[in-house]
């Protein structure tokens, strides 16, 4: 099948969250099964600082904008990219939603809305390229317009929409439907209008044929008013073509007998260099090297959905059991700022890192016992896999993708790879954490429940099928007009 996946974020290349992850594992796997895949992404000047091969492929301007641009190819490993180039793209700074301040860019509706009509274009064989799609597969907020505009351009091609987060919604002025060239009959409740305002993420919801999530527990979830973030309504209508696959992860980068970026390899045959790594991300973090005592790890965007606020209650009283925290992030201000107080405040036992560093999340993941992610909701979450396949054994809130990856110790001893915080309150992550404490001194359960953890297969090859047929049902349904 030929498909263009269009996507705001591409690992290593541009990363905030997930989504970048997921846009660098799955067009791989896709490619891996002999699918022709092209990744449509913006050429911000952070990917074309970087020495990559790329080529100039055509220049054009569309007829609804001024805007002179271009579209480059290049290429990571087997996967074809191309770039949209735009002078606003290139100049962007900060990350691509938001400036170093925290305020999203000024035009990131203009900006977005291009991407996704150059995604029409492309598919409608409206450029100078000859390569055509058979399904478009468009990614959260910032390429959920691409199905309107193929309707509007009257692209016969096939769509998939993927709600990577429904949180995040591209909600703008009503006004900006102008700016943007969308006619104004778009401007309906039925179409793009959400609560007075203009909504990305419904160009995806109503336009496209086939919508997924990436997780089976979120697609049920989003259904409900608890986790519809305002959108359950149309999402239960939509309900007969909504599914969800659990995403999978790159086993290659995520690796830990041969991960470059952490300090000792080890597999599950021989454990002896994750005491290596852990020796050395307790150093990393000025904390005092004992073997003996757990070390609880966190990755995260500092934001509400990540529970930080409830590990922030709870975190007095898990330090008093005796461990050590570990915690890399960055994001709301006030996080931050709570979070690094407090590891000021119990210095011999917790370290933050504010910020994003790819290196250290790999030390993180290799050196900690324990990893946690106690989210309000979590779509499918990547963290908790990549932890197992290290051998650190993940502390869940039972919710979305946590809950269809991670096996509870209580649930199925058997099976367990984990432990899941039911009712997510400071207290019961306290409790929940206390218990994985206690079987953490047990060294020959907490063996066999790492060894098991490590067994898992989370390899994207699974996922790709499921995408596979995803596709093929898009296509199956396509309305011919
Ligand atoms: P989300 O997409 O909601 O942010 P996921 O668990 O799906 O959450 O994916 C987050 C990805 O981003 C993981 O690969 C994680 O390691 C990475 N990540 C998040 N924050 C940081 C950070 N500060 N530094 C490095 N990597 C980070």
């Amino acid at each position: 099948m030929k498909v263009l996946f269009v996507v705001s974020e591409f690992a290593p290349w541009v990363k905030t969250g997930g989504l970048a992850d997921v846009a660098q594992g799955l067009p791989q796997a896709l490619t891996e099964l002999g699918h022709d895949v092209r990744v449509l992404l913006p050429a911000y000047g952070s990917i074309l600082d970087r020495s990559l091969k790329i080529k100039k492929v055509d220049r054009w301007q569309d007829a609804t904008s001024p805007i002179d641009y271009q579209l480059l190819s290049s290429s990571y490993g087997e996967v074809k990219v191309w770039l949209v180039d735009t002078p606003s793209f290139r100049a962007l700074e900060g990350n691509p939603y938001h400036n170093q301040r925290g305020e999203m860019h000024a035009d990131c509706a203009q900006q977005f809305n291009l991407l996704s009509r150059v995604a029409a274009s492309i598919a409608g064989g409206q450029t100078r390229m000859r390569w055509r799609p058979q399904i478009v597969h468009c990614n959260d907020w910032q390429s959920a317009l691409t199905p309107v505009w193929m309707l509007l351009k009257r692209v016969n091609v096939a769509s998939l929409f993927t709600i990577h987060n429904l949180h995040y919604q591209g909600r703008f002025p009503s006004q900006t439907l102008e700016y943007l060239n969308l006619p104004w009959w778009l401007y309906h409740a039925d179409a793009l209008e959400y609560h007075g305002d203009l909504s990305f993420i419904k160009g995806g919801l109503v336009f496209a044929d086939k919508i997924n999530t990436v997780s089976p527990t979120y697609a049920k979830e989003i259904c409900t008013a608890a986790h519809g973030q305002g959108l359950d309504g149309l999402l239960l209508h939509r309900q007969d073509d909504l599914v969800g696959v659990l995403n999978g992860i790159d086993t290659n980068i995520w690796d830990p007998s041969t991960d470059p970026l952490i300090t000792a390899t080890y597999s599950a045959k021989d454990m002896t260099g994750k005491q290596q790594c852990k020796s050395a991300l307790q150093q990393i973090f000025s904390l005092p090297i004992e073997c003996d005592t757990p070390v609880l790890g966190l990755i995260a965007r500092l934001v509400p959905q990540k529970g930080i606020d409830i590990l922030l209650s709870a975190l007095p009283e898990m330090l008093s059991q005796g461990v050590q925290v570990v915690i890399l992030g960055s994001g709301e201000s006030y996080l931050q700022q709570q979070l690094t107080e407090l590891a000021q405040q119990y210095n011999r036992q917790m370290g933050v890192h504010i910020g994003f560093s790819e290196e250290l999340a790999h030390q993180i993941e290799a050196g900690a016992d324990i990893f946690l992610m106690p989210s309000r909701f979590e779509p499918c979450g990547l963290n908790q896999m990549y932890s197992m396949r290290y051998g650190t054994i993940p502390i869940v809130s039972a919710c979305g993708g946590l809950i269809d990856s991670v096996t509870d110790v209580n649930a199925k001893s058997s099976k367990a790879t984990g432990f899941i915080v039911h009712a997510l309150t400071p207290t019961a992550l306290h409790q929940k954490t206390a218990q994985a404490i206690e079987m953490y001194h047990q060294k020959d359960k907490w063996q066999q429940l790492v060894r098991r953890a490590m067994k898992q297969d989370f390899s994207w090859k699974q996922a790709a099928k499921q995408y596979e047929k995803l596709y093929q049902n898009s296509i199956n349904s396509l309305k011919t007009w």
